[in-house]
């Protein structure tokens, strides 16, 4: 029998929101993707709270900024801590920072089976043929270069998909990543958490209300993430010498460690755990930190958990997940639709991700030192950022998104762009009142309308921005006036 090899310019490994960002950025370039995901959507996921750089720098890249709007996630203006020296929780909100406009300093606290979906349908809604139930089995090579993979469907009938290029967004169960290089673990962070779900637990007073909440304790910390006005996630983070605990039941150990931390305990005092459904049982991840040599090897790059992975204690995850996808996409856009090299487009993107992960992790390791107070923290951002702004400032602009915030694509300042499409929305609203019956024609053109004036918009104060845009590194590329592909820097010399 002839086996049935299919052929596409990308393979996707995985539909976490690494996946489909990618597969989703690589589609709007018209390369033809095929994304494989191993579960039925919608799916379990831990990672719920999110940080502004996704929400409103890849949000809107994607096109789904309204769609998480409308989504009923909570909103997060900040997050809390009861952290160091200070025996006071201390509190910081994103609109600190001048990297972040004010009407975008929020970011959402999210189920991430709803997050994932959302991420996942709009991928396939773009153009990507996206299969659920279907696992990666191996990968094939030839001339020491990836070319495709080999998977099987729901029915565990076999199947053959060729590509230029094969994208690794599996996760942090991930096994391709041997192909690229080891897998280097953090000494420093070797922790595992314990986490269910709770109804009714304690919010603070507005506007924090949607903040996350950290809060230290003897055997390490807690996160507490607001998921509606009902549900919250609570999850204790500790050091592996205390993993011995979990062996008398996660039950147990979850009570101790909450009788352990005073705030939480006063938090959940009326509340009790979820023991039905998704959010039902208490479960355990080791959340050991660690980075993959390399992030590519010819015809094959690794994205979100599947690179790296640092502890949760900002948010950090679907935050480098997203962004590495972007850095990925925009180096196979640019070697397959610009004809660019290869090792020069994924060198940047290596570099680019390998900074974000290196800020985070400098900044934590730090961070972990629980017998500074907050001031010094926020020294330690701004060392970290070699910033200029306040230590507040330096502080804040990392946790939101880190060095990121630098690239015009997730600055979160768009605000005139948005204004414009506000007002067409608004025009369109008062004229459909009166005009019911023009409605659809009226739609499509303002569909065309609000696309051009936002690309307008788009090269108008982004691409005349980029013009003076420096690379990050020496030599370095920069990303194009769309967002989509890298390219040269243009240097213009005197007299012309
Ligand atoms: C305890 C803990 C708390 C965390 N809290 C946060 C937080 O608050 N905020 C935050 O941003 N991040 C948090 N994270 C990190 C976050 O969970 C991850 O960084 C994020 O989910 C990574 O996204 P991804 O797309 O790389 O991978 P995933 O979300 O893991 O997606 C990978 C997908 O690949 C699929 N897959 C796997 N193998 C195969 C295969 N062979 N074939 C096909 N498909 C396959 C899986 O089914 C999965 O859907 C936390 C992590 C831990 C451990």
């Amino acid at each position: 029998m002839q086996e049935n090899i299919e052929h596409f310019d990308v393979v996707v490994i995985g539909g976490g929101p690494g996946g489909s960002t990618a597969a989703t950025i690589l589609a709007m370039q018209n390369n033809q993707v095929l994304l494989l995901e191993r579960e039925k959507f919608p799916r379990y996921q831990i990672g719920e709270s999110l940080l502004p750089a996704t929400i409103h720098g890849i949000g809107r890249i994607l096109g789904l900024s309204e769609e998480l709007k409308n989504a009923g996630f909570v909103r997060k203006l900040g997050g809390t801590f009861r952290w160091g020296s200070n025996p006071t929780p201390w509190t910081f909100a994103f609109s600190t920072a001048s990297t972040i406009s004010a009407p975008k300093a929020y970011a959402y606290q999210v189920e991430r089976s709803k997050f994932d979906d959302i991420l996942l349908k709009n991928a396939a809604h773009k153009g990507v043929d996206v299969r659920e139930e279907h696992a990666v089995k191996n990968l094939l090579f030839e001339d020491g270069r990836a070319c495709g993979v080999e998977f099987v469907d729901e029915n565990g009938n076999p199947g053959r998909a060729t590509a230029k290029y094969i994208i690794d967004a599996s996760g942090h169960q991930s096994h391709v990543y041997k192909h690229v290089g080891e897998r280097i673990y953090s000494n420093f962070f070797q922790n595992l958490a314990l986490f269910g779900y709770y109804e009714n637990g304690e919010r603070f007073p507005p506007p924090g209300d949607g903040n996350i909440f950290c809060a230290a304790f003897e055997e390490g910390w807690f996160w507490y993430i607001p998921l509606s006005a009902k549900l919250t996630s609570v999850g204790a983070v500790v050091a592996k010498e205390h993993a011995e605990r979990l062996k008398g039941g996660y039950e147990q150990a979850m009570d101790h460690f909450i009788a352990s931390c005073p705030e939480i305990s006063r938090m959940l005092a009326n509340a009790h755990r979820v023991t039905e459904g998704v959010y039902g049982q208490l479960r355990v991840r080791k959340d050991w930190s660690y980075s993959n040599a390399r992030f590519w090897v010819p015809g094959l790059v690794l994205i979100g958990d599947a690179a790296c992975f640092i502890d949760p204690v900002f948010s950090s995850g679907v935050h480098l997940a997203t962004y590495s996808a972007l850095l990925a996409a925009r180096s196979i856009n640019s070697i397959i639709n610009d004809g660019m090299d290869e090792s020069r487009c994924f060198e940047e993107f290596e570099k680019r991700y390998r900074r974000e992960f290196r800020n985070f992790y400098e900044f934590l390791s730090a961070f972990y030192d629980m017998h500074q107070n907050e001031d010094s923290y926020f020294w330690r951002a701004r060392k970290v950022l070699n910033s200029e702004q306040s230590i507040q400032e330096a502080f804040v602009t990392l946790v939101a998104g880190g060095s990121s915030l630098y690239d015009e694509d997730l600055l979160v300042n768009t605000t005139h762009i948005e204004r414009i499409k506000q007002e067409l929305r608004q025009l369109e609203n008062t004229e459909e009142e009166s005009a019911p019956y023009f409605a659809r024609e009226k739609e499509a053109f303002l569909d065309v309308l609000v696309a051009e004036a936002t690309q307008l918009q788009t090269q108008a104060s982004v691409g005349a921005k980029r013009g003076d845009e420096k690379p990050l590194f020496k030599g370095g590329l920069i990303p194009s006036a769309d967002g989509f592909r890298w390219r040269e820097v243009t240097v213009v010399t005197a007299g012309q």
